[in-house]
């Protein structure tokens, strides 16, 4: 019987989330979802001089503002550090590692001689299959026993059989000789431990899955299924550095981009479901699986995002939009909404969230219920409310006052006097926008008085008209 999934998403708390552990996070936790598997988190910090509090710090950030939520405690690998020594000593009890006792220098003069002879510069210890007797009172490091011909075949989920010739591997040092664990070590022993089953990571981790499995086999333990994923490119094709933009999933929240249109877009990015572009976290979990990633290296698309942001935001409930703003809000480091205006927004939300392509094009055409009287219109709006506009907007006031305050019977009326009077409705409604919003992109005029209510419309009327 196969055992229960468990995969795991491990940064290098060594700077903020970026988007392509993002996207190896939303893969893992999506296939463990899609499985009935655990997620787990594992802070791989054993590097304490570039590992920081506040990198670990963002990192929980940006995955909870993705939803990626993980199953107990975030493990510490470098908390773990007795745990992977006692197993680098459990090796060498079993005859799988070797105590190595040669210095920096011998190292050097073998390959210097390896270089001058034409051979593999790869180091063979003269210490692998010393009589312990021989062994000097002085320091040591261990090594892993690596076979020394045939090859290793990583099965990849994704790239394929992946073989290494076993004469390419060194017998990997696995203890230092201060007795610190070393990474590729701590990696393969807190996977065992923590019951891992499918490594899903990016690519540039083919070559460490090949020392990996040498542990792996040392330690007669099964080696998980992997799945190394094609790195992301940017919109030019060429490896993704700084000057592509965006880079940290905090600046894609602080730009105001739902999370499920994140989720959306990240899951886009190296896997598919047949033509499917737009789906839900949902859907996502009931589609996903390893085969559905692609080999070609996946590459960033600021329109795509843009696009799938205005589906999502059309699709999302309405309080659940304000709940998301408001959040938006906090990270982009503006003003928080007040109960007032987050009520009024959310009152008004049918009527904007069809055309936003994210939170700050949204706000900006919910101006007009965020703002209060009197209103301050920007230049656009101020050159439609002049004299002549002015004067209409006051014959049109009596009209106003006296219909029935829904939708619809606002624009019977206002367009049945638009008609009285032989003017185009937009010769109106230009200068009642400019009244009600002080800006001229919004909702319609009908919409916002709907929103707004009688007494406030027409208290701005009255406030444009004086
Ligand atoms: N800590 C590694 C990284 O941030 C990931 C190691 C792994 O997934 O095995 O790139």
């Amino acid at each position: 019987m196969s055992r229960p999934v468990v995969t795991r998403f491990a940064p290098s708390p060594t700077g903020y989330l970026h988007i392509g552990g993002a996207r190896t996070a939303l893969f893992n936790w999506l296939f463990a979802k899609a499985n009935g598997g655990t997620f787990l988190l594992r802070i791989e910090d054993t590097d304490r001089a570039r590992s920081t509090p506040e990198a670990t710090e963002a990192i929980f950030r940006g995955m909870r503002w993705l939803g990626l939520d993980w199953d107990g405690e975030a493990v510490s690998q470098s908390a773990n550090a007795p745990r992977h020594a006692e197993v680098a000593r459990q090796m060498l009890e079993a005859g799988t590692a070797y105590k190595c006792f040669s210095t920096q220098e011998e190292i050097e003069a073998f390959r210097e001689q390896a270089r001058a002879e034409g051979r593999s510069t790869l180091f063979r210890s003269p210490w692998r299959d010393a009589d312990p007797a021989t062994h000097p009172d002085a320091p040591y490091v261990i090594r892993v026993k690596a076979p020394l011909d045939g090859e290793t075949v990583i099965a990849d989920r994704v790239q394929g059989d992946v073989r290494i010739r076993n004469d390419q591997l060194d017998d990997m040092i696995v203890l230092r000789s201060d007795g610190t664990p070393v990474y590729m070590l701590a990696v393969v022993v807190d996977d065992h431990d923590m019951g891992v089953t499918h490594v899903i990571r990016g690519d540039d981790h083919l070559n460490n899955a090949a020392r990996q499995m040498l542990v792996y086999n040392a330690m007669g333990w099964e080696v998980p299924v992997w799945a190394h994923i094609p790195l992301i490119h940017g919109e030019d094709g060429k490896k993704l550095s700084k000057r592509h933009g965006a880079l940290g999933v905090h600046e894609y929240q602080a730009m105001g981009y739902p999370a499920a249109a994140m989720r959306n877009y990240l899951a886009r990015l190296g896997w598919s479901h047949g033509d499917d572009e737009v789906f839900t976290t949902e859907q996502a979990v009931e589609w996903f699986t390893l085969e559905g990633i692609g080999k070609a290296p996946a590459r960033l698309d600021a329109k795509k995002l843009a696009h799938l942001s205005g589906q999502h935001i059309a699709m999302m409930e309405d309080a659940a939009l304000v709940a998301e703003i408001a959040a938006y809000l906090d990270a982009a480091q503006q003003p928080p909404l007040t109960d007032a205006q987050a009520e009024l927004l959310q009152k008004a939300m049918y009527a904007l969230k069809d055309r936003a392509k994210s939170f700050p094009d949204l706000l900006e055409k919910a101006h007009f219920c965020l703002t209060s009287r009197p209103i301050a219109p920007d230049d656009k709006a101020a050159k439609a409310l002049d004299d002549e506009a002015r004067a209409r907007l006051r014959e049109l006031t009596p009209h106003l006052q006296t219909a029935s305050w829904d939708r619809d019977n606002l624009e019977v009326s206002v367009a049945s006097f638009a008609e009285a009077q032989g003017i185009g409705l937009g010769k109106l409604a230009q200068p009642l926008r400019a009244a009600l919003a002080g800006r001229m992109a919004t909702p319609s005029v009908f919409d916002m008085m709907q929103v707004l209510g009688r007494d406030e419309s027409l208290a701005r009327l009255a406030d444009a008209t004086q």
